[in-house]
């Protein structure tokens, strides 16, 4: 890349002066002020020389260490400024994080004007159906038996799903949800890319004709090219991926040309690229600092993604210019597999690959050795598995089993995970300084 990316007017500023808040007035960073080269120096400069934040400093902080002057923990929740959420996981992923509601909502509401369908869609109080595990988001049945609808309708929001395991859903339940969009009417259809693939596809298989959003949102999970061309065969309506986390609020937002732009106005944003012998330029991990959340002061935050820049003198079709632009969020990076020259295969990347079958409707990798690697997937057609075998051989430069499989378990988490590669994850995989880009 040779240019930089242009930012708002106020970018520098916000930069600043979250910057200035956390290292001066906020417990979590207090380490951190001795290796700031101080405000007289660039901001640029001054973001190199620290740390990053991840989520193991998050947990061993704990939640008032990242509390701006003024606000208290024990206030905050009893007047209902804010809630805690427990994000899922394994003991190593648990975390519990403050939420807060208004904060959220302004960063969702900012990410909504880089789409043009969800500008358009008059989004603001609407009717909003969810469709993801009840781990990510929603009501979980504490018996496993079916919650009446008013038990998951929540403010504007119906959670249409209380199950933890998706792959057994029964026909009554994708009957039910089907019912439930015809009743609630919902203008947007938000959920995790597996989950709403599963839904469409038997739905379709059922005969059964959906409600139509204006907009579908996906999230929670990396949108797999060949679960969203099932939920194409179900919903005439735009999809639009939204990348966020609930540390950093909404943070870059598919277009309606297909790009990821920054939401500038409430994070920033800083790249380190992958190391050069990796072959991949453009290609790198994210740190985000947020913007405007008095109750978590957030501070180059590793969020443990990838993404795949577009290049500044290549601006995006839609015309937006503030904020980097990523063409792909490229999926986690402990999720990254190597092919048998030790070369570095990203999640978007095996997806290109894997969604070149046709008839493939789940799969997942799993790299045990240098190696050896193996797979498991669901297919709609006899000869697909074969192909598919064939197309990751070629991808990993060695033989890949493939198991066929009736579904694809679901991670602790609730999420699903297209590759696994246990000891895939080193420091040494990323070269250079992090920053704006
Ligand atoms: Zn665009």
């Amino acid at each position: 890349m040779k240019g930089l990316y242009r930012y708002p007017e106020d970018y520098a500023l916000r930069s600043a002066s979250e910057l200035d808040l956390a290292l001066s007035a906020v417990p979590a960073y207090r380490d951190w002020r001795a290796v700031d080269p101080g405000p007289q120096a660039p901001l640029d400069e001054r973001c190199a020389a620290l740390p990053l934040l991840n989520k193991a400093h998050l947990r061993a902080h704990g939640l008032e260490a990242f509390l701006a002057p003024g606000h208290a923990l024990a206030e905050g929740l009893a007047r209902g400024a804010i809630d805690t959420v427990s994000t899922s996981g394994t003991t190593d992923e648990q975390m519990v994080l403050t939420w807060n509601q208004a904060w959220w909502n302004a960063s969702e509401a900012a990410s909504w004007t880089l789409n043009r369908h969800a500008a358009q869609a008059g989004l603001a109080d609407h009717a909003e159906a969810l469709l993801t595990s009840p781990l990510s988001t929603g009501v979980p049945s504490p018996d496993g038996k079916p919650l009446a609808m008013l038990r998951r309708r929540l403010g504007r929001f119906l959670y249409l799903n209380e199950h933890l395991d998706s792959a057994a859903w029964p026909d009554t339940h994708i009957r039910r949800m089907v019912r439930e969009l015809d009743a609630f009417r919902p203008v947007v259809l938000e959920g995790s890319p597996t989950l709403l693939a599963r839904f469409a596809r038997r739905s379709v298989e059922l005969g059964l004709r959906c409600w139509q959003p204006r907009l579908i949102v996906t999230s929670y999970e990396f949108p797999s090219r060949v679960l969203l061309r099932q939920v194409r065969r179900a919903f005439d309506a735009p999809i639009m991926s939204s990348y966020g986390c609930t540390e950093a609020g909404c943070v870059l937002t598919q277009c309606e040309a297909g790009c990821f732009h920054q939401n500038a106005a409430f994070a920033r944003v800083e790249f380190q690229p992958l190391a050069a012998r990796f072959g991949k330029p453009g290609v790198g991990r994210i740190a985000l600092t947020s913007f405007g959340n008095p109750w978590r002061v957030l501070l180059r935050f590793d969020v443990g993604d990838l993404v795949r820049l577009r290049p500044p003198e290549t601006p995006c079709a839609c015309g937006r210019t503030d904020g980097i632009v990523a063409d792909a969020v490229e999926g986690r990076v402990n999720d990254v597999t190597f092919d048998a020259r030790g070369q570095l295969v990203t999640v978007d990347e095996l997806d290109r690959r894997a969604s070149g079958v046709n008839d493939v409707l789940e799969y997942q990798v799993t790299q045990n050795a240098t190696d050896s690697w193996t797979a498991c997937a669901v297919c709609g057609r006899d000869g697909a598995i074969a192909e598919l075998a064939a197309a990751l051989g070629d991808l990993y430069g060695g033989r890949v089993a493939v198991a066929l499989v009736a579904a694809i378990p679901a991670e602790v988490s609730g999420k699903h995970r297209l590759a696994r590669c246990a000891a895939s994850f080193s420091e040494a995989m990323f070269e250079g300084p992090m920053r704006a880009p």
